[in-house]
């Protein structure tokens, strides 16, 4: 298994990626900026994208897939949204190379098979699902169009972190169209809902759910939803973003639509995501110096079972003993490992399963074959037991829910204890320093401001959280008037 992970306290950067490549969740590959997510991690992926397309669909969404180029033309419809996507956007500008015998069998582009029309590869799908849905759009009756796509998509980043920025990523788009724009504010909103009830129930991440400032928004909205959320070293994390575009995809792509009185209006839009940045979110929200800590509901092996014998005729009997528990366990949907290899020894085995974050561990011996036990390991808080074998499948079930609450409680906890309202900008610069975390603070509703804040501090609005209460204050900058408070924090 090597040498041991990097402390957080020491490096939280370094253990972080330590722990992404040694948990067997993904590595860098040989291109710059892409990962490659592997077996363990995908897992995860997998368990998060079921529960998810299970929630867009028991909302109305149904799956479609859109092409991965979009023709610069139509990438340029929108401004906007063209202008803040441009300066991070792959383009394919030839269809060919050609094998050049002067330069040592190097493959060259073929100087002749360059592009009519030069080709982005998706950032993001707006412009080529507007430019589809003009097509499907004719009068009120064919609205609402509620979509889904899982795909991946290119941004080219200049600082990677596996999982948290990469250049190319794996994602959900929703794009949604309907009559009226309540009703798009309203699809907005519910799938920043359905994005927090994902996270916190499934992933035990607390979040907070808020709009953005109108420079942080996506290029191209009228308003940007978004769930934040708050890692162990102090930074927030957007973990999900839901938009409403207004009709500004409409009117770039004039998509229109006769309403019920016969008039011609332009559709109301949104469109909605998730990353593999969720996975980023999960792992630096609960890990710890000894490794991965997987909430029940998303680990791909909820219990593992180790053995320890000497000889083939004990583990024989082990693995007797163990079969009917086994199958027990899976009858009630909990997945499990019984890891019965001889190639590795007990000892690998638990370091194995608590590096992988697997919820619970059970082991069994020679003495607990002749007492009828098991010792039952927790992750989270690495408390032991002993078991009765009749009460076994019991003590595993109420771990597993025990877990997934403790982890969510501990999140909320560090979260709750790390959002300060500051007043002033000493006091601002203090706390930002010595304890990070989000800091509740005034601001007069200027860009400048804010962009002087980011400047000098590096803090950016994270959100004006949506159960923000009306309060008469200064700008904990400029000190003009304000009348809420909204968050600040450093984030990834
Ligand atoms: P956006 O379309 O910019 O609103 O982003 C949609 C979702 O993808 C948000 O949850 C972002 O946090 C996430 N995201 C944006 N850029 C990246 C990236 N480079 N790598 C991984 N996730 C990203």
């Amino acid at each position: 298994m090597g040498k041991k992970l990097t402390k957080r306290a020491e490096d939280y950067s370094k253990w972080y990626n330590e722990l992404v490549v040694k948990a067997d969740l993904a590595e860098n590959s040989g291109v710059r900026g892409c990962m490659v997510i592997k077996p363990y991690g995908f897992a995860i992926w997998e368990k998060m994208q079921a529960e998810l397309d299970r929630m867009f669909k028991e909302t109305g969404h149904q799956n479609a897939y859109f092409p991965l180029f979009v023709p610069k033309s139509l990438f340029e419809a929108e401004e906007k949204n063209a202008e803040g996507f441009a300066k991070e956007c792959a383009v394919v500008t030839h269809y060919r190379l050609k094998n050049d015998p002067d330069k040592e069998g190097k493959l060259m582009v073929d100087p002749e098979a360059k592009l009519e029309e030069e080709l982005v590869v998706r950032p993001t799908s707006e412009a080529i699902i507007w430019n589809t849905y003009k097509n499907w759009i004719q009068s009120y009756r064919d609205l609402p169009i509620l979509i889904n796509q899982w795909a991946n998509v290119v941004r080219w980043e200049m600082r990677t972190r596996l999982f948290l920025r990469t250049a190319e990523f794996l994602w959900q788009e929703g794009h949604t169209a309907h009559a009226t724009k309540d009703e798009a504010i309203a699809e907005t909103v519910q799938m920043n809902d359905i994005y927090a009830e994902f996270v916190e129930n499934f992933m035990a991440v607390p979040v907070i759910k808020g709009v953005k400032s109108e420079s942080e928004r996506f290029a191209g909205a009228e308003d940007t939803y978004c769930i934040e959320a708050l890692m162990q070293d102090g930074k927030a994390l957007q973990a999900g973003t839901s938009h409403f575009l207004g009709q500004n995809f409409a009117k770039a792509f004039d998509v229109k639509f006769a309403n019920k009185e016969g008039k011609q209006d332009y559709v109301w839009a949104t469109s909605w995501g998730v990353s593999t940045r969720l996975m980023g979110a999960l792992i630096m929200t609960h890990s710890d110096d000894n490794g991965l800590i997987l909430p029940p509901n998303l680990a791909p092996i909820q219990v593992a079972i180790v053995p320890i014998y000497k000889g083939e005729e004990q583990l024989d009997a082990i693995s007797e003993r163990i079969a009917p528990l086994v199958k027990e366990l899976r009858a009630k949907g909990i997945s499990v490992k019984y890891d019965n290899r001889d190639t590795h020894k007990p000892g690998f085995k638990f370091n194995e399963y608590e590096l992988k974050g697997v919820p619970v561990r059970l082991a069994i011996g020679q003495r607990d074959m002749e007492n009828g036990t098991f010792e039952v390991a927790r992750r989270d808080t690495l408390e032991k037991e002993t078991v009765a074998e009749a009460d076994v499948v019991a003590k595993i079930e109420e771990l597993l829910e025990d877990i997934q609450k403790n982890m969510y409680k501990k999140a909320l906890d560090y979260r709750e204890s790390h959002i300060t309202e500051v007043n002033d900008f000493e006091e601002f610069k203090e706390v930002l320093e010595a304890k990070g975390g989000f800091l509740s603070a005034h601001w007069d509703g200027t860009a400048e401001t804010e962009e002087k804040i980011k400047e000098l501090t590096k803090a950016t609005i994270r959100c004006i959280p949506m159960d923000a209460k009306e309060e008469a204050g200064q700008c904990v900058f400029s000190g003009k008037p304000s009348n809420r408070r909204v968050l600040f924090a450093k984030a990834y």
